[in-house]
């Protein structure tokens, strides 16, 4: 009831530098979702494009599962995808 949700317009957003938006539209698959400043797209239809690459394509699921792999295995490609994350969104992770 006291929920608010803050719509703000895609101009709105890229002036503030922010990298999302919800403006509160239905996008054409008819999803309420954020989307992107970069390229507009719905975030619902991105995740729902990927889910259906990885059951529709077993190739590209395997080089994802790859890329992943290969990915955790690499601490400094971590550290520096960890380094772009603002602190305040970061988690505050032990140090070994
Ligand atoms: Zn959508």
């Amino acid at each position: 009831m006291s929920e608010q949700i803050i719509t703000i317009s895609r101009n709105e957003a890229h002036a503030l530098g922010l990298k999302r938006y919800f403006n509160g539209k239905l996008c054409s698959k008819g999803h309420v979702a954020e989307r992107l400043v970069s390229d507009r797209k719905c975030l619902e239809c991105s995740r729902a494009r990927k889910r259906d690459k990885l059951a529709d394509d077993p190739e590209h699921a395997e080089k994802e599962r790859k890329r992943k792999r290969e990915y955790m295995h690499d601490k400094r490609a971590r550290a520096r995808v960890r380094s772009l994350v603002p602190k305040s969104r970061s988690r505050q992770l032990p140090v070994s």
